[in-house]
């Protein structure tokens, strides 16, 4: 079998569809036409991705408000926001370019998701001829929505928790069954984690411990073939071409994170400063058996937060190198990130959204062409 390649998931949202999203927080069209240009834009991505010979395909996240946010408010402003949540939440997290993101606050139970990830897939599904991949959110992420100390009234975080993990096992159980062939676990706070910004209250605890055991309450209600294709993805973040977590050593994180018992992982790595040293952590720290599942390794090839065109030499290059650490049947290729998580993103380093786009679909093309070549080489096309 080929190294499989796969992508993060988002897109850019064309700058038209962004507007759109403003234009219904600011109350000048209806859902409707939003749903119009969400639409067009979810067409357009998938029609594209399919054009790159991507053996699988998503539809760049254009309906979701962000990879985190989605089941809970239809827009970043904080339109159709679920009941039983605030806007005032904690940061999620602090860019280096010195912007933030932040979640809601949780202010009651019972906690239920307003959007559910597979009401993306079933429209995709309608569009698309190649296979889908969905991303959801990491039950560690909400678990931020729970105030940092203290209780909220009548919910206790044990409630929060055991309603958290109920609700992200059904956000992945309907993926499959509205036809997604593959969803992964978006967990971009396990490395942001690692760090210690007294500005960001929630990373200076020491969390990572619990966020993996909490996302394993989800993942071990899977079985061993249900796992094969549920994947987890970490990055140092990617929002308006800046990073969160850049600067935390992967050591730091990948031994705690390989003990997910999910069947893949979407990595990071392009943008690295010295790759061969991650490829061999993860060769190190990788299982071969991870509850009865083989843990594959998708390094990040391409870095969507750069609007250079990597080669489908340098792509191949990087493969035979991490091959030297990991082993080939587990071994797969990705995007560093999603190429736009928030809807909203102006893609400063690209000068616009549109721009942004062709880039995108150009880096994937060159990540399928280049993970083909390495599959040659290592005689396993
Ligand atoms: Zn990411």
């Amino acid at each position: 079998m080929p190294i499989p390649t796969e992508p993060v998931g988002s897109l850019p949202r064309p700058a038209k569809l962004q507007a759109a999203f403003a234009d219904y927080d600011a109350g000048k069209i209806a859902r409707e036409r939003l749903e119009r240009e969400q639409d067009a834009a979810c067409l357009d991505s998938i029609k594209r991705m399919e054009a790159t010979g991507s053996p699988i395909v998503s539809d760049g996240e254009q309906r979701a408000s962000s990879f985190a946010t989605y089941p809970l408010t239809d827009t970043l402003a904080g339109t159709g926001l679920a009941p039983n949540l605030a806007a005032d939440g904690q940061y999620f997290a602090i860019f280096a370019d010195g912007h933030h993101r932040q979640l809601p606050r949780l202010t009651g139970g019972p906690f239920r998701y307003k959007t559910y990830a597979a009401q993306y897939v079933e429209k995709a599904k309608q569009m698309a001829s190649k296979p889908l991949k969905q991303a959801v959110i990491a039950p560690s992420m909400l678990a931020l929505l729970y105030p940092l100390d203290g209780e909220v009234e009548g919910y206790t975080r044990q409630q929060f928790l055991s309603d958290l993990v109920d609700e992200c096992e059904k956000d992945i159980r309907q993926c499959f069954a509205a036809g997604a062939a593959r969803v992964s676990i978006d967990f971009t706070e396990g490395r942001l984690a690692c760090r210690n910004d007294p500005r960001n209250p929630w990373t200076g605890r020491g969390m990572l411990g619990q966020f993996v055991e909490l996302n394993n309450r989800v993942l071990d209600r899977f079985s061993p073939e249900e796992r094969l294709n549920i994947g987890i993805h970490t990055c140092p973040g990617g929002d308006c071409d800046s990073t969160h977590s850049a600067d935390v050593d992967y050591a730091d994180l990948l031994p705690s994170m390989f003990n997910m018992n999910a069947g893949y992982f979407l990595m990071q790595l392009s943008s690295e400063n010295d790759k061969e040293r991650v490829y061999r952590l993860i060769g190190q720290h990788s299982r071969e058996d991870a509850n009865g599942v083989a843990q594959v390794c998708f390094v990040g090839v391409t870095n969507p937060q750069n609007p250079r065109v990597e080669t489908s030499q340098e792509i191949c290059d990087d493969l035979m190198l991490a091959a030297k650490y990991i082993p080939k049947e587990r071994l797969g290729s990705t995007d560093d990130c999603g190429f736009s998580p928030f809807s909203i993103d102006m893609k400063p380093k690209h000068g616009s959204p549109d721009a942004a786009r062709d880039i995108a679909f150009q880096k994937i093309k060159s990540r399928v062409e280049g993970t083909s070549m390495a599959s040659e080489q290592l005689g396993v096309s």
